[in-house]
Protein backbone atom coordinates (compact mmCIF):
# COMPACT_ATOMS: atom_id res chain seq x y z
CA UNK A 1 0.00 0.00 0.00
CA UNK A 2 1.60 3.39 -0.97
CA UNK A 3 1.38 6.19 2.01
CA UNK A 4 1.45 9.85 0.57
CA UNK A 5 3.19 12.35 2.35
CA UNK A 6 2.89 15.35 -0.28
CA UNK A 7 1.14 16.25 -3.16
CA UNK A 8 2.13 16.43 -6.65
CA UNK A 9 1.45 19.50 -8.58
CA UNK A 10 2.23 19.00 -12.57
CA UNK A 11 1.95 21.90 -15.04
CA UNK A 12 -0.21 20.73 -18.05
CA UNK A 13 -1.22 23.42 -20.20
CA UNK A 14 -0.39 26.86 -20.11
CA UNK A 15 -2.05 30.19 -22.30
CA UNK A 16 -0.62 30.31 -25.98
CA UNK A 17 -0.54 34.41 -26.63
CA UNK A 18 -1.29 35.25 -30.56
CA UNK A 19 -0.47 38.59 -30.85
CA UNK A 20 -2.73 40.51 -33.42
CA UNK A 21 -0.44 41.79 -36.06
CA UNK A 22 -2.96 44.83 -36.06
CA UNK A 23 -2.51 46.14 -32.64
CA UNK A 24 0.88 45.43 -31.94
CA UNK A 25 1.36 46.33 -28.21
CA UNK A 26 4.86 48.50 -27.28
CA UNK A 27 6.05 46.05 -24.45
CA UNK A 28 8.06 46.23 -22.08
CA UNK A 29 10.37 43.68 -20.32
CA UNK A 30 10.44 40.37 -20.34
CA UNK A 31 7.19 38.31 -19.96
CA UNK A 32 4.94 34.71 -20.83
CA UNK A 33 2.24 34.23 -22.52
CA UNK A 34 -0.22 33.81 -19.89
CA UNK A 35 1.36 37.38 -18.56
CA UNK A 36 1.57 39.12 -21.76
CA UNK A 37 -2.61 37.84 -23.14
CA UNK A 38 -3.86 39.43 -19.71
CA UNK A 39 -1.60 42.82 -20.62
CA UNK A 40 -3.13 42.89 -23.89
CA UNK A 41 -6.23 42.30 -23.01
CA UNK A 42 -6.14 44.99 -20.18
CA UNK A 43 -4.76 47.64 -22.66
CA UNK A 44 -7.16 46.50 -25.63
CA UNK A 45 -9.81 48.71 -22.97
CA UNK A 46 -8.12 52.06 -23.30
CA UNK A 47 -6.69 51.03 -26.46
CA UNK A 48 -3.00 52.05 -24.95
CA UNK A 49 -0.83 49.84 -26.94
CA UNK A 50 1.32 52.93 -27.05
CA UNK A 51 2.33 52.16 -23.84
CA UNK A 52 2.33 55.94 -22.82
CA UNK A 53 3.49 55.38 -19.15
CA UNK A 54 6.29 53.28 -20.02
CA UNK A 55 5.88 50.20 -17.94
CA UNK A 56 6.93 47.17 -18.48
CA UNK A 57 4.55 43.92 -18.21
CA UNK A 58 5.22 43.10 -14.37
CA UNK A 59 4.57 46.86 -13.29
CA UNK A 60 1.32 46.81 -15.83
CA UNK A 61 -0.01 43.64 -14.24
CA UNK A 62 1.01 44.61 -10.62
CA UNK A 63 -1.62 47.72 -11.15
CA UNK A 64 -4.27 46.07 -12.61
CA UNK A 65 -4.33 44.24 -9.78
CA UNK A 66 -4.20 47.33 -7.38
CA UNK A 67 -6.84 48.54 -9.55
CA UNK A 68 -9.08 45.90 -8.79
CA UNK A 69 -9.43 45.30 -12.80
CA UNK A 70 -9.52 41.39 -12.30
CA UNK A 71 -11.62 40.44 -15.00
CA UNK A 72 -8.09 40.93 -17.18
CA UNK A 73 -6.64 38.06 -15.65
CA UNK A 74 -9.00 35.92 -16.50
CA UNK A 75 -8.03 35.51 -20.05
CA UNK A 76 -4.91 33.35 -19.22
CA UNK A 77 -5.79 29.52 -17.95
CA UNK A 78 -3.12 27.82 -16.77
CA UNK A 79 -4.19 23.66 -16.00
CA UNK A 80 -2.34 21.73 -13.47
CA UNK A 81 -2.62 17.92 -12.87
CA UNK A 82 -3.24 17.36 -8.83
CA UNK A 83 -2.06 14.35 -7.71
CA UNK A 84 -1.02 13.00 -3.64
CA UNK A 85 -4.13 14.64 -2.27
CA UNK A 86 -6.88 13.06 -0.21
CA UNK A 87 -10.75 12.71 -1.26
CA UNK A 88 -11.36 15.21 1.64
CA UNK A 89 -9.21 18.03 0.15
CA UNK A 90 -10.25 17.18 -3.10
CA UNK A 91 -13.43 18.07 -1.86
CA UNK A 92 -12.41 21.40 -0.18
CA UNK A 93 -11.15 22.03 -3.54
CA UNK A 94 -14.01 21.89 -5.89
CA UNK A 95 -15.84 23.84 -3.85
CA UNK A 96 -14.03 26.54 -5.68
CA UNK A 97 -16.21 27.27 -8.81
CA UNK A 98 -16.05 30.98 -10.49
CA UNK A 99 -13.75 30.35 -13.21
CA UNK A 100 -12.31 26.53 -12.20
CA UNK A 101 -12.98 22.98 -14.02
CA UNK A 102 -12.26 19.82 -12.78
CA UNK A 103 -11.73 16.00 -14.03
CA UNK A 104 -11.57 13.71 -11.20
CA UNK A 105 -10.56 9.93 -10.77
CA UNK A 106 -13.57 8.07 -10.25
CA UNK A 107 -14.37 5.47 -7.39
CA UNK A 108 -17.30 4.09 -9.47
CA UNK A 109 -15.28 3.22 -12.32
CA UNK A 110 -11.47 2.58 -10.83
CA UNK A 111 -10.32 -0.09 -8.57
CA UNK A 112 -9.48 1.16 -5.64
CA UNK A 113 -7.93 -2.10 -4.12
CA UNK A 114 -4.47 -0.73 -4.70
CA UNK A 115 -5.72 2.78 -3.23
CA UNK A 116 -2.55 4.98 -2.22
CA UNK A 117 -3.75 7.02 1.13
CA UNK A 118 -2.61 10.36 2.18
CA UNK A 119 -1.47 10.98 5.71
CA UNK A 120 -2.57 14.14 7.29
CA UNK A 121 -0.07 16.54 7.89
CA UNK A 122 -1.36 16.97 11.56
CA UNK A 123 -0.09 13.42 12.10
CA UNK A 124 2.88 13.40 10.51
CA UNK A 125 6.45 12.70 12.91
CA UNK A 126 4.07 11.21 15.43
CA UNK A 127 5.42 7.55 14.97
CA UNK A 128 2.44 6.17 17.05
CA UNK A 129 -0.32 8.22 15.82
CA UNK A 130 0.62 7.60 12.33
CA UNK A 131 1.25 3.58 12.95
CA UNK A 132 -2.56 3.35 14.42
CA UNK A 133 -3.50 5.80 11.33
CA UNK A 134 -1.88 3.00 8.88
CA UNK A 135 -3.58 -0.35 10.88
CA UNK A 136 -7.49 2.04 10.18
CA UNK A 137 -6.64 2.76 6.72
CA UNK A 138 -5.43 -0.84 5.92
CA UNK A 139 -8.58 -2.11 7.43
CA UNK A 140 -10.57 0.25 5.59
CA UNK A 141 -9.46 -0.97 2.24
CA UNK A 142 -9.37 -4.69 3.23
CA UNK A 143 -12.95 -4.22 4.18
CA UNK A 144 -13.58 -2.35 0.31
CA UNK A 145 -12.24 -5.50 -0.80
CA UNK A 146 -14.21 -7.81 0.80
CA UNK A 147 -17.33 -5.65 -0.24
CA UNK A 148 -16.80 -5.65 -3.88
CA UNK A 149 -16.20 -9.29 -3.88
CA UNK A 150 -19.57 -9.51 -1.59
CA UNK A 151 -21.37 -7.01 -4.26
CA UNK A 152 -20.19 -8.99 -7.56
CA UNK A 153 -21.59 -11.90 -6.10
CA UNK A 154 -24.88 -10.56 -5.53
CA UNK A 155 -25.35 -8.84 -8.67
CA UNK A 156 -23.99 -11.83 -10.36
CA UNK A 157 -27.22 -11.60 -12.33
CA UNK A 158 -26.52 -8.65 -14.40
CA UNK A 159 -24.51 -9.48 -17.40
CA UNK A 160 -22.28 -6.94 -18.58
CA UNK A 161 -19.22 -7.04 -16.04
CA UNK A 162 -18.43 -4.05 -16.78
CA UNK A 163 -21.77 -2.20 -14.97
CA UNK A 164 -21.30 -5.07 -12.50
CA UNK A 165 -18.17 -3.90 -11.04
CA UNK A 166 -19.62 -0.15 -11.80
CA UNK A 167 -22.11 -1.55 -8.93
CA UNK A 168 -19.87 -2.92 -6.73
CA UNK A 169 -17.68 -0.26 -6.64
CA UNK A 170 -19.74 2.45 -6.31
CA UNK A 171 -21.38 0.80 -3.09
CA UNK A 172 -18.36 -0.49 -1.41
CA UNK A 173 -16.27 2.79 -1.93
CA UNK A 174 -18.56 4.22 0.96
CA UNK A 175 -15.98 2.35 3.22
CA UNK A 176 -13.04 4.19 2.11
CA UNK A 177 -11.55 6.37 3.84
CA UNK A 178 -11.51 10.68 3.12
CA UNK A 179 -7.58 9.68 3.33
CA UNK A 180 -7.66 7.64 -0.01
CA UNK A 181 -5.61 9.66 -2.72
CA UNK A 182 -7.55 10.54 -5.33
CA UNK A 183 -5.94 12.61 -8.65
CA UNK A 184 -7.81 15.66 -10.20
CA UNK A 185 -7.09 17.82 -13.58
CA UNK A 186 -7.77 21.25 -12.59
CA UNK A 187 -7.96 24.03 -14.98
CA UNK A 188 -8.31 27.56 -13.78
CA UNK A 189 -8.28 30.98 -15.28
CA UNK A 190 -6.17 33.40 -13.17
CA UNK A 191 -8.03 35.47 -11.49
CA UNK A 192 -9.97 31.87 -10.07
CA UNK A 193 -6.56 30.56 -8.93
CA UNK A 194 -5.38 34.01 -7.15
CA UNK A 195 -8.83 33.74 -5.57
CA UNK A 196 -8.34 30.04 -4.09
CA UNK A 197 -4.88 30.68 -3.68
CA UNK A 198 -5.64 33.41 -1.31
CA UNK A 199 -8.18 31.63 0.81
CA UNK A 200 -6.26 28.74 1.02
CA UNK A 201 -2.67 29.64 1.47
CA UNK A 202 -4.19 31.62 5.00
CA UNK A 203 -3.08 29.81 8.48
CA UNK A 204 -7.55 29.34 8.63
CA UNK A 205 -7.49 26.63 5.80
CA UNK A 206 -6.87 23.24 6.75
CA UNK A 207 -3.69 21.82 6.95
CA UNK A 208 -3.75 19.26 3.92
CA UNK A 209 -5.24 21.71 1.71
CA UNK A 210 -3.08 24.82 2.76
CA UNK A 211 0.21 22.78 2.12
CA UNK A 212 -1.62 21.88 -1.39
CA UNK A 213 -2.08 25.42 -2.22
CA UNK A 214 0.99 26.74 -1.31
CA UNK A 215 2.43 23.78 -4.00
CA UNK A 216 -0.05 25.28 -6.09
CA UNK A 217 1.44 28.50 -5.72
CA UNK A 218 5.35 27.64 -6.01
CA UNK A 219 4.16 26.12 -9.69
CA UNK A 220 1.91 29.00 -10.88
CA UNK A 221 4.59 31.51 -9.37
CA UNK A 222 7.55 29.65 -11.47
CA UNK A 223 5.43 29.39 -14.69
CA UNK A 224 3.84 33.31 -14.55
CA UNK A 225 5.82 35.29 -11.97
CA UNK A 226 4.62 38.10 -13.32
CA UNK A 227 0.61 37.15 -11.71
CA UNK A 228 1.67 35.88 -8.96
CA UNK A 229 4.49 37.73 -7.67
CA UNK A 230 2.89 39.55 -4.77
CA UNK A 231 1.97 36.30 -3.19
CA UNK A 232 4.86 35.82 -0.62
CA UNK A 233 5.23 32.24 1.33
CA UNK A 234 6.01 32.12 4.79
CA UNK A 235 6.31 29.84 8.02
CA UNK A 236 4.11 30.56 10.04
CA UNK A 237 4.09 30.42 13.84
CA UNK A 238 2.72 26.98 13.49
CA UNK A 239 5.52 25.64 11.94
CA UNK A 240 3.91 24.92 8.41
CA UNK A 241 4.21 27.14 5.27
CA UNK A 242 1.63 30.13 4.74
CA UNK A 243 1.23 32.58 2.14
CA UNK A 244 0.22 36.16 2.03
CA UNK A 245 -1.43 38.32 -0.73
CA UNK A 246 -0.59 42.13 -0.98
CA UNK A 247 -3.27 42.42 -4.08
CA UNK A 248 -6.73 40.82 -2.23
CA UNK A 249 -9.09 39.32 -4.11
CA UNK A 250 -10.85 40.93 -7.15
C1 LIG B 1 -10.91 28.44 6.08
C2 LIG B 1 -12.13 27.94 5.36
C3 LIG B 1 -13.11 27.25 6.05
C4 LIG B 1 -14.25 26.77 5.38
N1 LIG B 1 -15.20 26.08 6.08
C5 LIG B 1 -16.33 25.66 5.46
C6 LIG B 1 -17.35 24.95 6.16
O1 LIG B 1 -17.27 24.71 7.36
N2 LIG B 1 -18.44 24.54 5.47
C7 LIG B 1 -18.60 24.80 4.13
O2 LIG B 1 -19.62 24.44 3.55
N3 LIG B 1 -17.64 25.46 3.44
C8 LIG B 1 -16.53 25.89 4.06
N4 LIG B 1 -15.55 26.55 3.35
C9 LIG B 1 -15.74 26.70 1.91
C10 LIG B 1 -16.28 28.11 1.57
O3 LIG B 1 -17.57 28.30 2.12
C11 LIG B 1 -16.37 28.29 0.05
O4 LIG B 1 -17.25 27.34 -0.50
C12 LIG B 1 -15.03 28.12 -0.62
O5 LIG B 1 -14.03 28.84 0.08
C13 LIG B 1 -15.12 28.64 -2.04
O6 LIG B 1 -15.24 30.04 -1.97
P1 LIG B 1 -16.14 30.83 -2.97
O7 LIG B 1 -17.55 30.37 -2.96
O8 LIG B 1 -15.87 32.27 -2.69
O9 LIG B 1 -15.42 30.40 -4.35
P2 LIG B 1 -15.98 30.38 -5.81
O10 LIG B 1 -17.15 29.52 -5.95
O11 LIG B 1 -14.82 30.06 -6.69
O12 LIG B 1 -16.42 31.86 -6.05
C14 LIG B 1 -15.47 32.91 -6.18
C15 LIG B 1 -16.22 34.21 -6.04
O13 LIG B 1 -17.14 34.35 -7.12
C16 LIG B 1 -18.34 34.94 -6.64
N5 LIG B 1 -19.43 33.95 -6.77
C17 LIG B 1 -19.30 32.63 -7.03
N6 LIG B 1 -20.51 32.05 -7.11
C18 LIG B 1 -21.41 33.01 -6.88
C19 LIG B 1 -22.81 33.01 -6.80
N7 LIG B 1 -23.52 31.90 -6.99
N8 LIG B 1 -23.43 34.17 -6.53
C20 LIG B 1 -22.73 35.31 -6.35
N9 LIG B 1 -21.38 35.37 -6.39
C21 LIG B 1 -20.73 34.24 -6.67
C22 LIG B 1 -18.09 35.32 -5.18
O14 LIG B 1 -17.55 36.61 -5.12
C23 LIG B 1 -17.06 34.31 -4.77
O15 LIG B 1 -16.29 34.72 -3.65
C24 LIG B 1 -14.42 27.02 4.00
C25 LIG B 1 -13.43 27.72 3.31
C26 LIG B 1 -12.29 28.19 3.96
C27 LIG B 1 -11.24 28.94 3.18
Amino acid sequence: MDILRAPRITLIARPQFLEPAHLPVQWRGEAGDGERLAEFAGRLCYMSQANPAKRDTGEYLDNIKKQGHGSVLEHAVYVLLIEGISRSCSHELVRHRAGFGYSQLSQRYVDESHAAFVVPPAMLGDAPLEAAWLAQVTAAQAAYVAAVEDLMRRYEWVADKVHRRKMAREAARSLLPNATETKIVVSGNVRAWRTMLELRCGEGAEQEIRRMAVAVLRVLAAEAPLLFRDFEIYRAEDGAEAARVTYHKV
